[in-house]
């Protein structure tokens, strides 16, 4: 399970998300780490812009397609506040990345937005296993995946 490193930077995808969520966007973060334990690239949802796709883990797969061998790409660790989406998934497969460790889950966000009476999106969310099996996938993390139920809260303006 998630070890020292791995809350560590899983504390900086809920700062990501947090960051998102103060510039209007949906409360989403995710940290792209080498095998050394480099930090590579982060990114928020950027969703707000317009382009529903613009969620962090699919930039950062975008951005490991650019810039890493395909050796490094399956040796790096991607952390996000909450599960990748199909269509994250997807590229994080088709890219060849490693190790996925979230803090929520999307069975959580699903709960979640139905608790506080959000439409369901237009894509259904799977597990990543579902989509790109095989891969190392970790999380839910308690404790962390409540501080991103509260940044969901305030997006969808509950207290
Ligand atoms: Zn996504």
């Amino acid at each position: 399970m998630a070890d020292d490193t791995d809350l560590r930077h899983l504390r900086r995808c809920v700062e990501l998300a947090t960051e998102a969520l103060e510039v209007g966007d949906e409360p989403f973060g995710s940290v792209l780490v080498a095998a050394d334990g480099t930090v590579l690239a982060e990114d928020h949802n950027r969703v707000a812009s317009g382009d529903r796709t613009r969620h962090p883990e699919f930039e950062l797969a975008r951005w490991a397609a650019a810039n890493m061998t395909p050796g490094d790409r399956a040796a790096a660790t991607v952390y996000t506040s909450g599960e990748h989406c199909p269509m994250c998934a997807a590229a994080h497969g088709w890219v060849g990345l490693g190790r996925i460790v979230y803090a929520s889950s999307s069975e959580q966000l699903s709960s979640w937005l139905a608790e506080l009476g959000v439409p369901a999106p237009p894509v259904r969310t799977l597990p990543i296993r579902e989509v790109v099996p095989g891969l190392v996938v970790e999380g839910p993390v308690p404790g962390l995946a409540e501080q991103v139920r509260d940044l969901h809260r305030r997006f969808h303006g509950s207290p």
